[in-house]
């Protein structure tokens, strides 16, 4: 392209955001702009993305968490705060080690070219992360101290192997924690769905911490309330009791926890697990033949969407509230590890009993009805409300609520109910069976059994140089030179975990590393910590309410209790960010989505294949809808500073974002017009005077602190979109004003509405800054403070029209009547002029703006 305007205009009159941004990217990283104060006295400030994960290439929904953080820590910076705003990658992982194997390559170094690739592309957002405390989870010396911090919860207690029914992803040949299977069964990751195994692995004691988790969420003020609730409701605490039934002609008993005592005379069978082990008196071939096949299907997940599947036990339990005989059943809905693995079946007032009893023709028993002294009835489903006890003995007539506590009294006089609080939480699975993540540094000796690797000997290093080659599931296994070693306490020989940490142990206690990521003799400094958490602002996806969220919580309360520093909770503020969508062009008649690429009008878009009319709809930007944006492509086109405005503006952060070309150009020709103002800046005071100078000048400081206070709350408040708008009144008011009012005045209002808007668009601000002949970085200003005086108005320019044509303009004081605003009115000259001979037969007054005189 030829270049021969700008080389004669070396002014640089037209807006190229390109230059601009490439130039002061390199300056900033030269002059360590962004580097965090380690020594400052200033308050703190922590703003944390969630770390990426290493994926190839930088998506919008990336753009968007991060702009927001960017946001929010150049703000606080200009206000006065020492900020740390680091970034990271979240970067062991299934996908990595699929995409090696797929292509043969070494995990590692698919993840390392990805992180370079990815790196370079979020430096083009001009984002004020420090990057010298940038780690990646996959760094020897990131996971040596996810091992030690292993460890240290090992040898406290908070860690374990168990034998258990586990979640088994079949396409990712891995189990998965609770948290990481769907509601409808399904992997979260793979989408396969989930089936049982029966397998030793490890656990932490997340619950341990139950009821603090649920507890701590009242002290979380800034976080989303959908989030809390979502924790509050895994976490799933319940009141209820435990209740002994005796089986019927043996020594053992049966204890079920139920949350509802109070139905206990409607109990018409108890349900045990398949696992249960009760199951070792079903000894009769028959039932013992039901047992396996009802096994075998379990595993193969059969029974996900028909949870109503069981057996008659034929052993009998009695009911010690009245010893009557209640069938024992085995039914694929009592899982194992909930409450005891059994269920006091209910079926008139509780749905999942209910269908169970229809289904295997139990019997149904009301207990409990809606009114005192009601009847008994044939139910359509069960009864699950609060209500009057009937068919309960002494009990009846009373509200079930009182007759609950009642009969966990009795009960508990007589031994065979104990008053209980459980939790749906379960113990969080960490151990993975791949190769691509932490070690876990622990060595199983046959004399000694599961030893952990002493302290000196980390990190356990993850082999290289492996074959990554199809249907191998883990390499590990394969490393004979890794694998046999000597126990640490016999020397006989051993063999070491080939399982590795679940990715989310990694990224439960990264940002407790940023503040220290250069200590190389521990995994955080106790000082350090105290100082800089909890971490003020976090931004990420909704996705992560319960994984990492919860895991983060819990993390930092585990360590907090091994006295390794003191605070209570990781993340003061939470901010979910809403998903980027685009505009995606579906065929009703064939379903399939069509590219734009192909289609003729994007106006009436129509299928090129079979000339259907297509449906446009906004959805999250994806390769198979052909919706998806590429960064890169909007920077080279637009710049960053356009593309972070664009983001900003268009929706507020917390909902969903529609892109549109159109929204984007706005924003880049509002910064062009803002380059225009400040590039076209005389330097001399114009000689053109109005007469109401002064006014105009009260009136442009009023505009200026107005802005300066929306846009504080704004920010303040998360409302960035309105913040722009905000910006867009000041710089209208500038334009129309700047040529009427004092060189002293101009520069003060351009000086400061370059400060408000850096930190939404960094670049053009920092240049314009220059421009106005400043020397340091605008990013190290203090943000303008208000001046409340100047916020009173005291006057407003009045527009007089007469039959609605604008006639004249006079400031008047603010608190004119009406009476007052018609007598200035009529006795100005110009309005002489066009009222003479005539009679006003009507005056109409918007306060604050016109009056119409009608003649
Ligand atoms: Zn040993």
């Amino acid at each position: 392209m030829s270049n021969t305007s700008s080389e004669k205009n070396p002014s640089k009159k037209i807006y190229n955001p390109f230059q601009i941004e490439k130039k002061w990217q390199e300056t900033w990283k030269v002059n360590n702009l962004y580097k965090t104060n380690e020594n400052s006295n200033k308050e703190k400030f922590y703003a944390l993305s969630m770390f990426p994960y290493p994926s190839g290439n930088l998506h919008m929904g990336h753009v968007r968490n991060y702009v927001i953080t960017d946001l929010v820590a150049r703000y606080q910076k200009l206000k006065g705060k020492n900020v740390l705003h680091p970034m990271g990658w979240d970067a062991f992982g299934l996908p990595a080690e699929n995409a090696a194997i797929e292509r043969g390559i070494d995990p590692n170094k698919w993840t390392r070219d990805n992180i370079n690739h990815m790196k370079n592309q979020l430096k083009l957002l001009g984002l004020s992360v420090d990057w010298e405390k940038e780690f990646a989870t996959c760094d020897k010396s990131y996971y040596i101290w996810t091992q030690k911090l292993f460890l240290d919860l090992f040898n406290s207690g908070l860690v374990y192997q168990k034998e258990s029914e586990v979640n088994w992803d079949p396409i990712d040949n891995t189990v998965l924690a609770n948290e990481q299977v769907d509601s409808e069964g399904k992997s979260w990751r793979s989408g396969a769905l989930v089936e049982k195994k029966q397998l030793k692995q490890w656990y932490l004691k997340i619950t341990d911490y139950a009821e603090e988790l649920i507890n701590d969420l009242k002290v979380l003020e800034s976080w989303p309330e959908r989030v809390k609730i979502m924790q509050e409701n895994w976490v799933g605490k319940s009141t209820g009791a435990n209740i002994t039934f005796k089986i019927k002609g043996k020594k053992d008993n049966l204890v079920v926890f139920t949350t509802r005592p109070d139905t206990i005379y409607g109990v018409t069978y108890l349900a045990i697990s398949s696992n249960h082990k009760l199951t070792k008196f079903l000894t009769d071939t028959d039932l013992k033949e039901k047992l396996n096949s009802l096994k075998k299907d379990i595993q193969k997940s059969k029974y996900i969407d028909q949870e109503k599947f069981g057996f008659d036990t034929g052993l009998k339990a009695i009911n010690p509230i009245n010893n009557s005989e209640i069938p024992i059943w085995i039914a694929t809905y009592v899982l194992d590890g909930y409450g005891t693995g059994s269920v006091m079946g209910v079926p008139a007032h509780d749905q999942r009993d209910f269908e169970f009893a229809k289904k295997n023709k139990i019997k149904i028993k009301q207990v409990i009805s809606k009114t005192k002294d009601g009847e008994e009835e044939i139910l359509e489903k069960s009864f699950e409300e609060n209500g009057f006890m009937i068919n309960s003995k002494q009990y009846s007539g009373l509200l079930n609520s009182e007759a609950k506590k009642e009969i966990i009294k009795i009960g508990t006089d007589n031994l065979w109910a104990e008053k209980k609080i459980e939790y749906r939480l379960r113990d969080w699975l960490i151990s993975r069976q791949r190769y691509w993540g932490c070690p876990i540094p622990i060595i199983f000796c046959k004399k000694c059994g599961s030893v952990p690797i002493d302290k000196n000997d980390l990190p356990v290093v993850l082999p290289n140089n492996l074959s990554f080659e199809p249907n191998k599931i883990n390499s590990l296994k394969d490393d004979n030179e890794w694998l046999n070693v000597k126990c640490p306490k016999c020397g006989s020989t051993a063999k070491r975990e080939t399982d590795t940490m679940d990715t989310f142990m990694c990224s439960s206690w990264y940002f407790l590393r940023y503040p220290c990521s250069n200590l190389n003799d521990k995994p955080f400094d106790k000082e350090k910590i105290n100082k800089w958490l909890p971490v003020d602002q976090y931004v990420g996806g909704v996705e992560h309410a319960i994984l990492h969220l919860l895991y983060a919580r819990f993390l930092t309360k585990a360590l907090r209790d091994r006295n390794l520093f003191s605070i209570d909770e990781p993340f003061k503020k939470l901010l979910t960010q809403g998903m980027v969508q685009a505009a995606a062009y579906k065929n009703p008649k064939t379903g399939k989505y069509v590219s734009p690429k192909v289609i003729k009008n994007l106006e009436i878009p129509v299928d090129p294949q079979d000339n259907t009319k297509l449906e446009i709809t906004y959805e999250k930007m994806s390769k198979s809808k052909y919706n998806g944006i590429d960064p890169e492509t909007v920077i080279e086109k637009y710049g960053a500073d356009t593309a972070r405005m664009f983001i900003l503006f268009k929706a507020p952060p917390e909902k969903d974002l529609e892109w549109g070309d159109s929204d984007v150009e706005g924003q880049y020709r509002f910064l062009s017009r803002i380059w225009k103002l400040y590039l076209e800046n005389d330097k001399e005071e114009l000689s053109k005077k109005d007469n109401y100078k002064e006014q105009k000048e009260l009136n442009l400081k009023r505009d200026l602190n107005i802005a300066i206070k929306e846009i504080s709350k704004d920010i303040n408040n998360n409302q960035f979109n309105t913040g722009i708008s905000e910006l867009m009144k000041l710089y209208n008011s500038i334009s129309q004003n700047k040529n009427f009012i004092s060189m002293n005045l101009r520069n003060e209002v351009l000086k400061n509405f370059c400060i408000l808007l850096s930190p939404f668009a960094p670049h053009i601000t920092e240049e314009i800054w220059q421009v106005l002949g400043y020397k340091d970085s605008v990013h190290n200003q203090r943000w303008p403070e208000i001046d409340i005086k100047a916020l009173v108005q005291e006057s407003y320019e009045l527009v007089i029209q007469i039959n609605g044509k604008v006639r004249d303009k006079v400031f008047i004081k603010s608190n004119s009547t009406d009476e007052e605003i018609k007598e200035i009115s009529i006795n100005r000259e110009n309005v002489k002029k066009w009222v003479a001979n005539k009679t006003v037969k009507k005056f109409i007054i918007i306060k604050g703006k016109i009056i119409n005189l009608v003649v």
